[in-house]
C-alpha cells in the first residue's frame, strides 16, 4: 500500500455524504503530498495531516430573523476555524441553501493551502449559511445579516478571524455585516474584508479574484511556452464577482470572452460577451441570463434542461482556455473530454474545486495547462490581506498600487507552484505543486509551533 493510500484510509470514516467534497478536497492532497511525506517524516512524526485535516472549530449556531410580512424566519449558521498556523482565520462567508458543515469543511481546507501560497501572515476558514439571499427585499437581506453577526461577533475579530465574501454575499452584505458589528461592539475596525471603499474596504478587491485569475494564467500559459490569451476566444462559466472580472480583465488584455451563466443557463455570444449587459443584468437587477439575448438576439441562450444531464453547454463551446468561475464540481469528466477535443490548451479554476477529478486527471494527462483554484483564485484574499494592512495602519492605496501588488504576488504564486513541482519530479503538474508548496508552509509553521 502506497503512503497516500495509508494516509487516506485513516479519514475513510469521514467519506459520508456530507462530507464527500471534503473528503475529494483532502484525498487530492494527500496524493499531491505523497513525495514530501516520503521524502521527510517529520511530517509524519509529528503528525501533520492528521491534525490539518481537523479543523480548530467546528461552530454552528442559530439564526433567527423576521421576513418583510412579520414571519418569523429560522436559519443556520455557520463558521470553520480551521487552521490559524500562519495568522488570523481568514476565508469568505456563503449564503446558499445548499451549504451544510462538509462544505464550509471542504472550503475552509482549501482555504489554509490557499492563503499559504499567497506568503501572507492569514490562516484558513470558511462560513455563511442556508439562507438564501436571491428573492429577498434589501430589508430582508439587512435583517438577516444583523441577526447572523449577533452570534458571530462572538468569534471574530481583527487578529482573530476575518470572514470576507463568496457566493450570496457581495459588498452589501458585507456591508450590513459591518454595520452591526461595530454596532454590537463599539469598535470600528478590520474585521470583515471586502467592504465598501467608504468604509474601509480596498480599492479593487471586487476585481481581485478575476483579475488574479487571468494574471495566473498569463504566467502560467508564458512559463509552459504556450501562446497568451490576447486575441483568443476564452468561455467562462459563472455570472457572479469572479467571472465577472475574468471577463472584464479578459477584455483589457484584448482576448475574447464568448460565454458565461448562472444557475439556468449559459450564454453564448460569439462576438464577444457584451459587459455592461451583463453586469445590469447580474448587478443591478438581479435576473436571469435570459435576459441577454433580449438585447443581444443574435447570441444563445442554452437554459440548463436544455442540455444532456451528463455535461454542461459552457464546456462545449470551443476556446483556446476556458476559465470556470462558478461552484464546486461544475465541470465533469464529459465536459473535460469536449474541451480536450476542441482543442482548449488551458484551463484555470476561478471557482473553488469546480473541475471534478476525473476532469482534472484528464486535463493533466493530455497536458492542458492546469491552474488549481488553490494558487489560481488567491488574488481575492491577496486584496484581503491588502484591505487587513491598510485598516490597521489607517491608509489607503491608490488603485494602481493594489493593481501591481496583486499581479505580482499572483505571479510569484504560479512561479512558486511549477518551481515547486519541477522540485519533486512533476514538472508541469501545477496541481501537486500548489499542493505541496502549502502543505509545507503551514506544516513547517505548525511543528514550529509546538503540539
Ligand atoms: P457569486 O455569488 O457572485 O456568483 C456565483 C455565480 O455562479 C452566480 O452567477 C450563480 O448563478 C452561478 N452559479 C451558481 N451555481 C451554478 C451552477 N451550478 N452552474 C452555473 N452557474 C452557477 O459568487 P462568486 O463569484 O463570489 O464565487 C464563485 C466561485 O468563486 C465560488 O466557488 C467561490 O467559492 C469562488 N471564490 C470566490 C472568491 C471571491 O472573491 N468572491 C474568492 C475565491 C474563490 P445565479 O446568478 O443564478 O445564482
Amino acid at each position: 500500500m502506497s503512503i497516500a493510500e495509508e494516509e487516506i484510509k485513516k479519514f475513510e470514516n469521514s467519506n459520508c455524504a456530507e462530507n464527500k467534497v471534503f473528503y475529494q478536497a483532502m484525498e487530492e492532497v494527500i496524493y499531491s503530498i505523497a513525495p514530501l511525506l516520503e521524502s521527510d517524516n517529520k511530517y509524519t512524526r509529528y503528525a501533520i495531516l492528521e491534525r490539518l485535516v481537523v479543523p480548530d472549530r467546528v461552530i454552528k449556531f442559530k439564526v433567527t430573523w423576521l421576513d418583510d410580512n412579520n414571519t418569523i424566519q429560522v436559519n443556520t449558521g455557520y463558521r470553520v476555524q480551521f487552521n490559524n498556523a500562519l495568522g488570523p482565520y481568514k476565508g469568505g462567508l456563503r449564503f446558499h441553501p445548499s451549504v451544510n458543515e462538509g462544505i464550509f469543511k471542504f472550503l475552509g481546507f482549501e482555504q489554509i493551502l490557499k492563503n499559504a501560497l499567497t506568503g501572507l501572515p492569514i490562516g484558513g476558514g470558511k462560513g455563511g449559511s442556508d439562507f438564501n439571499p436571491k428573492g429577498k427585499s434589501d430589508f430582508e437581506v439587512m435583517k438577516f445579516c444583523s441577526a447572523f453577526m449577533t452570534e458571530l461577533h462572538k468569534y471574530i475579530g481583527p487578529r482573530i478571524d476575518v470572514p470576507a465574501g463568496d457566493i450570496g454575499v457581495g459588498s452589501r452584505e458585507i456591508g450590513y455585516l459591518f454595520g452591526e458589528y461595530k454596532k454590537i461592539t463599539s469598535t470600528y475596525e478590520g474585521v470583515l474584508t471586502g467592504k465598501p471603499f467608504m468604509f474601509g474596504g480596498s480599492l479593487m478587491r471586487p476585481e481581485a479574484t478575476g483579475y488574479g485569475v487571468i494574471y495566473f494564467t498569463q504566467k502560467m500559459l508564458e512559463l509552459e511556452g504556450k501562446e497568451s490569451l490576447e486575441g483568443k476566444i476564452c468561455t467562462v462559466s459563472g455570472a457572479g464577482n469572479v467571472a465577472l472580472h475574468a471577463i472584464e480583465k479578459l477584455q483589457h488584455i484584448g482576448a475574447i470572452a464568448v460565454s458565461c451563466s448562472d444557475s439556468k443557463g449559459t450564454i453564448y455570444d460569439s462576438r464577444g460577451v457584451d459587459l455592461d449587459l451583463l453586469k445590469d443584468i447580474k448587478l443591478n437587477r438581479r435576473a436571469s441570463l435570459e435576459e441577454y439575448i433580449k438585447v443581444h438576439t443574435d447570441a444563445r441562450y442554452i437554459p440548463l434542461a436544455d442540455y444532456p444531464a451528463d455535461g454542461h453547454a459552457v464546456w462545449d463551446i470551443p476556446c483556446y482556455a476556458a476559465f470556470p468561475c462558478a461552484t464546486q464540481n461544475e465541470l465533469c469528466d464529459v465536459d473535460a473530454q469536449n474541451l480536450i477535443s476542441n482543442g482548449c490548451v488551458s484551463v484555470t479554476e476561478g471557482a473553488n474545486m469546480p473541475c471534478s477529478p476525473e476532469a482534472t486527471t484528464l486535463f493533466l494527462s493530455h497536458n492542458v495547462c492546469f491552474g488549481p483554484a488553490k494558487a489560481a483564485n488567491a488574488g481575492g484574499v491577496a486584496v484581503s490581506e491588502f484591505e487587513m494592512s491598510q485598516n490597521a495602519s489607517m491608509t489607503k492605496w491608490t488603485f494602481e498600487r493594489v493593481d501591481e501588488t496583486l499581479k505580482a504576488t499572483m505571479e510569484q504564486i504560479c512561479t512558486r507552484v511549477a518551481l515547486t513541482a519541477q522540485d519533486y519530479g512533476v514538472k508541469g503538474n501545477y496541481v501537486d505543486g500548489a499542493n505541496i508548496a502549502g502543505f509545507k508552509k503551514v506544516a513547517d509553521a505548525m511543528i514550529a509551533e509546538g503540539i
